[in-house]
């Protein structure tokens, strides 16, 4: 029988027909995946709390020619506390809008799904983080696993090393930060805070502390992000 068991995260759904569901899924092996959810509307079906938005669990689909059928699934986390604070529900609903973007039908996406949710649990689990903080590491090391690091060291369009004391700018069009004597095209100013931050969360992940909640480093990140995807994140415009 052509069933197959696959880990996987809810990145959306839409309503089909009375009864069923379309889900769309982030997997590690085979990237995005689009599933049918047969019923799952119906009371009582057994599928009904696999076919929400945010939740991690390992999906059996039954295959035939290309299409997936949601046979059943064993739930790992549903990150419950997102839907009891409306900022942070925001939040990760723009990461999985980011997520789905970067996703391709039948390309393994293991770091990204790894990011991903690494994301969602430190907005649903951690609250002394601020969601704009945690929001704004996700974008620098989307930007990473995506394959636009921005060069953070030396001065993207001079090559001049940038020092740790100095602040920069975010240069969109340069991929990266530029030194202050280096004004020239769409630039976003960053203190030397930010700068240090970045680094740091470039190297550590989410180990990095949680605290740089800056709505202007959002700005930056956002506009850095969406211009690499050429596209905007529409869930972007309810934040910061
Ligand atoms: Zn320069």
């Amino acid at each position: 029988m052509p069933s197959e068991t696959l880990q996987g995260v809810v990145l959306r759904h839409a309503n089909y027909r009375d009864r069923d569901r379309m889900l769309t899924l982030l997997t590690p092996d085979r990237g995005r995946v689009d599933v049918l959810a047969r019923g799952c509307r119906k009371p009582k079906s057994p599928l009904m709390p696999a076919a929400e938005v945010f939740v991690h669990g390992e999906f059996v689909l039954f295959r035939q020619n290309d299409r997936f059928t949601l046979t059943s699934c064993a739930l790992t986390d549903t990150f419950y506390p997102l839907r009891l604070d409306a900022y942070r529900l925001t939040c990760a609903t723009y990461l999985l809008n980011l997520a789905q973007t970067a996703a391709q039908p039948e390309q393994p996406a293991e770091g990204l799904y790894a990011l991903l949710l690494k994301g969602l649990y430190h907005l649903a689990y951690c609250e002394e983080e601020p969601p704009l903080a945690v929001t704004n590491a996700f974008l620098l090391l989307y930007a990473a696993e995506i394959g636009y690091k921005p060069r953070l060291n030396h001065c993207a369009r001079c090559r001049e090393p940038i020092a740790p004391e100095s602040g920069a700018r975010l240069d969109i069009e340069a991929g990266g930060l530029c030194c202050n004597r280096c004004a020239l095209g769409e630039q976003y100013p960053l203190t030397s805070t930010q700068v240090a931050w970045m680094r740091q969360t470039l190297r550590d992940g989410f180990d990095t502390p949680l605290t740089v909640a800056d709505v202007s480093l959002f700005e930056a990140m956002r506009r850095y992000v969406e211009s690499r995807l050429e596209t905007t994140v529409k869930s972007s415009r309810f934040l910061p």
